[in-house]
């Protein structure tokens, strides 16, 4: 578990009063996905926020599926969602729920509505329901049918339950006053007629009840005590307090939280949107690495703590907004930092011959995999040989300025080794660089026009004979505009989102490699095993997880800087 401090957030300081004030003996939230779709990072920063108060408050968390809405939801998605969930190192233990599982105790629970006088069924189609709603500046209109008898209104209803009538040709709606000023209070609807196979309940029930209704209602069954939401449901819980209070439910009831969404630079967070990019093949499934799924960055390689930290570090808020992606990457790089090897692989490989080493040259040269700390994690062998790879982008044939590693005549170190310089080079008839002609040299650097000493830099390397062969996938950004609508994809995604290497070279100790297995290449990045395409084929599959430096926050606007702000 991370061992960062846990700020004071407006939560804590909510479920502090309530227990003081002796409101709840403990601390009870629940976790409500729909089962309709795979889980996002957002809902992981909700998972972090319901269990990681009930851990904190040494209370619980129950796992609910909030399956009211047969027509959308999925088996799939309920399996992919216990294994997220469980992923992210959270346990509800045996307190796995659905609403379904309450349909019998919503449905009694309406007729006492109904027989209150706080329901009645109505007959207006939902069109017509829509034009009576009103607007924010107008009040809405009774229906005609406000006025039924709770008598007319309970046989109407037993005969919704019963199957006699179509859909939308009725509803059951609440009682409460069609002028009020927020527009959820004006009358809702509490049960609609829908003709679904259920996934769990299958054709036993042809009306379902509606969000507001079912939710108060399983928090107060299931005794939550703080049931903690996304903003856009402030202006429902006059709603949520009316059904318990109506329901004369007893004490102590739960009380709902807002908190901001997250919304994340570069990606997006709707369900919706989300599978429409599945369907259409923009990407190649729910675990794609692109998307901000939890399968695809569980599947990219990021660690359940990497996202516990930054769940942690962005907080929460009363106020929606945008989080820079930095923030992620940032959590990623922390937390990998000290636990992943560092080991040497070349993306795209120009071989260069060393042409003053003899032929069959092996030096062998230990290397420690973290050379922070050599004894933690051991080390080793580098083999140097007469021909090696190196990365096509550190030659350069003309050195642009500042341009400090390999060109005709100049010289980098070798990772762990020598100096290395360039005497020559080959290309092909279109000009790409073949190869490279070189000399070991344990000479320092030269001298600038200046005389100021030049320091080369190091550079990356395997021996090309015995180096092995992998694909990696470099994934970046699946948009390339930082708050895309998802209205016009062609012009928002990121067309590099993902290059593939087919032809990287890995240093000769990456031999017997699981999926899973994570390492720092140096220079280059965090790279974990596809555990997908897996290790087994006659190249390994690696899937960036994120680069080293964050290339794009130079501007100071990422966590770094944010921190450096705040004189950390
Ligand atoms: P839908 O439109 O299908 O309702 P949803 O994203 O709200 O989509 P749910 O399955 O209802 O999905 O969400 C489960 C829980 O996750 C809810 O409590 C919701 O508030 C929370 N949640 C969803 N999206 C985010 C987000 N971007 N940030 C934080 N919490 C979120
Ligand atoms: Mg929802």
């Amino acid at each position: 578990m991370d061992t960062e401090e846990r700020p004071k957030n407006f939560i804590r300081t909510f479920i502090d009063e309530d227990l003081a004030s002796g409101r709840y003996k403990g601390v009870a939230t629940r976790f409500p996905p729909e089962p309709n779709g795979y889980l996002h990072i957002g809902h992981a920063k909700s998972i972090c926020l319901n269990f990681g108060l009930a851990r904190d408050y040494g209370g619980h968390t129950n796992l609910r599926f909030d399956d009211t809405n047969p027509a959308k939801e999925d088996v799939e998605y309920v399996d992919s969602i216990q294994e997220d969930v469980r992923w992210l190192g959270f346990s509800w233990d045996d307190r796995l729920y659905y609403a379904s599982d309450y349909f019998e105790r919503l449905y009694e629970c309406a007729e006492r509505l109904i027989l209150s006088g706080d329901a009645f069924v109505c007959d207006l189609s939902p069109e017509e329901m829509r034009a009576y709603r009103g607007t924010l500046t107008e009040p809405g209109k009774d229906s005609p049918y406000r006025g039924r008898s709770a008598q007319e209104s309970l046989d109407l209803f037993r005969r919704m339950r019963a199957g006699e009538f179509p859909e939308g040709s009725r509803s059951l709606r609440a009682r409460i006053d069609m002028a009020s000023p927020n527009i959820n209070m004006r009358d809702p609807a509490v049960y609609r007629i829908k003709k679904a196979e259920h996934h769990r309940t299958g054709s036993k029930w042809v009306i379902y009840p509606m969000y507001d209704y079912a939710h108060c209602v399983s928090d107060a069954i299931e005794g939550i005590t703080h049931s903690i939401c996304t903003l856009e449901f402030e202006d429902h819980r006059p709603l949520y307090d009316w059904f318990l209070e109506k329901l004369a439910w007893p004490q102590p009831r739960p009380r709902q939280i807002e908190f901001a969404r997250l919304n994340l630079e570069y990606t997006m967070m709707s369900k919706r949107r989300l599978l429409q990019l599945v369907k259409d093949g923009r990407v190649e499934g729910w675990d794609d690495p692109r998307l901000p799924t939890v399968a695809a960055i569980r599947r990219r390689g990021f660690t359940p703590s990497s996202i516990r930290l930054f769940c942690e570090r962005i907080g929460v808020a009363k106020k929606d907004s945008w989080i820079e992606i930095d923030w992620l990457e940032k959590a990623a790089r922390d937390d990998l930092n000290p636990s992943v090897r560092r080991v040497m692989a070349v993306l795209d490989p120009v071989r260069a011959v060393i042409e003053n080493l003899p032929e069959g040259y092996e030096e062998r040269i230990p290397a420690p995999y973290f050379p922070d700390e050599p004894e933690r994690m051991g080390s080793r062998e580098l083999i140097l040989t007469r021909e090696i790879f190196i990365e096509r982008e550190d030659f350069m044939i003309e050195p642009v300025k500042g341009f400090l590693r390999l060109s005709p005549g100049r010289e980098v170190r070798l990772r762990w080794a020598a100096y290395l310089k360039c005497v020559g080079y080959e290309t092909d008839s279109a000009g790409n660089v073949t190869l490279l002609r070189c000399e070991l040299t344990q000479e320092p650097a030269g001298v600038d026009a200046k005389g100021k000493t030049v320091r080369p830099n190091i550079i990356h390397w395997v021996p090309a004979g015995l180096s092995l062969p992998a694909t990696v996938r470099l994934y970046d950004r699946l948009f390339k505009v930082p708050r895309p609508s998802g209205e016009d994809l062609d012009s928002e995604l990121n067309p590099e989102s993902l290059v593939v290497r087919a032809n990287a070279r890995l240093e000769p100790s990456l031999t017997g490699l699981s999926p899973w297995d994570r390492f720092q290449f140096e220079r280059l990045g965090y790279f974990m095993v596809d555990p997908v395409s897996g290790a087994g084929g006659p190249a390994p599959v690696f899937n960036r997880i994120v680069s080293l430096k964050d290339g794009w926050a130079r501007g100071g606007r990422g966590p770094q800087a944010a921190q450096a702000r705040k004189g950390r």
